[in-house]
């Protein structure tokens, strides 16, 4: 058992995952302070008792771009945070082409065998 190290994988993951937590902390505290606890969307207030359920959402949907202002940053209760980024995905489609490339990837790998094994069969 010496030498491997099977726990220091974890480690790092844990400490990457800690660092990624710590980062989201840090904008959504900035977040709170710089808002009102009100969802963007349908203006639901929050307290302290249910602050956990409203969460940031960023405007250009990238988590690393915080500018300090907060001009990315929107706050937005969890069911409007949801339908915001179930509308994007509506918008660019790529829900729909996602499932259909995942049917296709699991008939075209056989179907392509298939073909070759007849090709196969043919000449000989
Ligand atoms: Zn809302
Ligand atoms: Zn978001």
């Amino acid at each position: 058992m010496k030498g491997n190290d099977p726990s220091k994988l974890d480690r790092i993951l844990a400490d990457a995952r800690r660092s990624a937590e710590k980062r989201d902390q840090g904008y959504r505290e900035r977040a709170l302070k710089i808002y009102p606890w009100i969802c963007g969307r349908c203006a639901r207030e929050f307290t302290r008792s249910n602050l956990r359920e409203l969460t940031v959402h960023h405007r250009d949907h990238n988590h690393d771009n915080n500018p300090p202002d907060g001009s990315n940053w929107e706050l937005l209760c969890l069911y409007c945070h949801d339908n915001e980024h179930q509308r994007q995905l509506e918008a660019t489609g790529s829900d729909g082409q996602i499932a259909a490339g995942h049917g296709s990837a699991t008939h075209s790998p056989f179907a392509n065998l298939k073909s070759l094994l007849d090709g196969k069969k043919k000449p000989s």
